[in-house]
């Protein structure tokens, strides 16, 4: 029974329904078309979920009440529903969450003008995308994704220019990667204002769809995550109002950062709920394949191997949701944004990519040539976790933000 669960220290009883209910949804919309997916050039299917989400309050409960929002500011609410969606189909579970993430500086910030620009659509019955623009293709001199993120780097490698002239921000630069680029409705895109003045110079500005200047290249062919569509953005003076950056000097750094360590956690919960979704497809399968007169499960080596993935998936669980709720209650654990929380985010990450790696290759090996084929499931899971392994700094720049926690490490 979901009340009696150990969780309950960190899960309140909406949480544990929110889950049970979103268990049922992935079951039902998710799973009967999740190996369509990949062929779902037009997100047919995959708009039609989005939709369906929508249609649950999930585009809106960020957003404060004032504008027909739920107010749901909890991360540990928020990263279950990252582990349960995920365990459908991670792509869309990145291409629902990153319209939030995209807002979750304005809503820290409080910025009215960004808020009612856009929160009452957003808060409506249609489906809409946001997108968090941060990563840039990079140069001779760096500056690619790892070193926007770096934190010992202070913002100094960001080359989208924002400049100010009279009561607009001129924008000129180019991004690459971002989640739901090119279909989003609207753009949080990380620029500076002048690269040299390092986190006074971070400015994170809110950039509508249809604004003159802003246009994109093609989508990028993934070997994974196809419910997630990822445009490279050209941003030529790009004018938006001068009220649309998110905060202001020194303010707009410590929201990137916030992001990043928000970021970490439901990632690390996107993980869980792929290896999940991959630990049960396995279960089911070496329970009723036979080999050398018996289930491959009752053989020792195969349990061996389950029982490693059991204990993955279980500490990862535990662990994103420590994070989390260390996150949401800074009063016993300090301010959200600090090497702490940035520490104790990135282990959430590292550990639970590196257990859906481990997770989905090795069900692949216990189901022979049936993990590898699309019928069974795995092989999609294996495809979609190694790519969240990759994004949010990476494997190792994530291993950095882990030391940071314990000493001054300027890596
Ligand atoms: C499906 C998908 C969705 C994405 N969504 C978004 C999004 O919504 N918004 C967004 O802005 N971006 C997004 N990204 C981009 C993603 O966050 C970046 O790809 C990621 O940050 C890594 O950057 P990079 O690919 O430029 O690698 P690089 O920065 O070039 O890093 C390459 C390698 O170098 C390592 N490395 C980095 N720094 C160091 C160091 N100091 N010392 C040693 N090694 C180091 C890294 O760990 C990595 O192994 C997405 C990418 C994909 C594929």
């Amino acid at each position: 029974m979901a009340n009696q669960s150990h969780l309950d220290i960190l899960l309140k009883k909406e949480d544990h329904m929110l889950k049970e209910m979103l268990r049922s949804f992935v079951d039902k919309e998710i799973m009967p078309v999740r190996q369509r997916i990949d062929d779902d050039k037009e997100h047919k299917i995959v708009n039609k979920i989005l939709q369906a989400l929508t249609d649950l309050g999930i585009q809106k409960a960020p957003f404060p009440p004032e504008y027909g929002g739920n107010g749901v500011a909890s991360v540990v609410t928020n990263a279950i529903v990252h582990e349960e969606l995920s365990r459908g189909d991670s792509g869309i579970c990145v291409a629902r969450t990153v319209t939030g993430w995209a807002f979750v500086p304005a809503l820290a910030a409080g910025n009215k003008a960004v808020l009612d620009r856009f929160a009452p659509e957003f808060c409506g019955k249609e489906l809409k995308f946001g997108c968090f623009s941060m990563t840039e293709p990079g140069g001779p001199h760096g500056g690619g994704g790892c070193d926007i993120e770096n934190v010992t780097l202070h913002g100094k490698k960001i080359r989208t220019i924002a400049k100010l002239e009279g009561d607009e921000w001129v924008i000129n630069g180019q991004k690459m990667w971002a989640s739901n680029s090119g279909i989003a409705d609207v753009y949080c895109v990380v620029c500076t204002t002048d690269p040299g003045l390092g986190e006074a110079g971070v400015a994170l500005i809110y950039v509508p769809k249809d604004t003159k200047g802003l246009t994109f290249g093609k989508n990028e062919k993934k070997a994974g995550m196809r419910g997630d569509k990822n445009h490279p953005a050209f941003l030529e003076d790009v004018r938006v109002p001068k009220e649309f950056r998110a905060a202001g000097p020194g303010n707009d750094a410590e929201l990137l950062q916030n992001n990043l360590i928000l970021g970490r956690i439901v990632t690390a919960a996107m993980a869980v709920g792929q290896a999940q979704g991959a630990f049960e497809t396995v279960l089911k399968y070496t329970g009723d394949r036979i080999v050398a007169d018996k289930p491959i499960r009752q053989h020792s080596v195969a349990a061996c191997i389950l029982a490693d993935m059991a204990i993955g998936i279980e500490t990862a669980r535990n662990f994103y949701l420590s994070a989390a709720y260390m996150y949401d209650h800074p009063e016993t654990y300090g301010p959200p944004v600090s090497n702490f929380m940035l520490s104790k985010a990135s282990i959430a990450k590292m550990h639970a990519c590196d257990v859906a790696v481990m997770v989905t290759n090795k069900a692949m090996e216990l189901m022979g040539a049936y993990g590898y084929v699309r019928d069974y499931d795995v092989e999609k899971y294996w495809r979609d976790c190694k790519m969240i392994q990759l994004w949010e700094g990476g494997a190792q720049l994530g291993r950095f933000d882990v030391c940071r926690g314990y000493y001054d490490c300027n890596l």
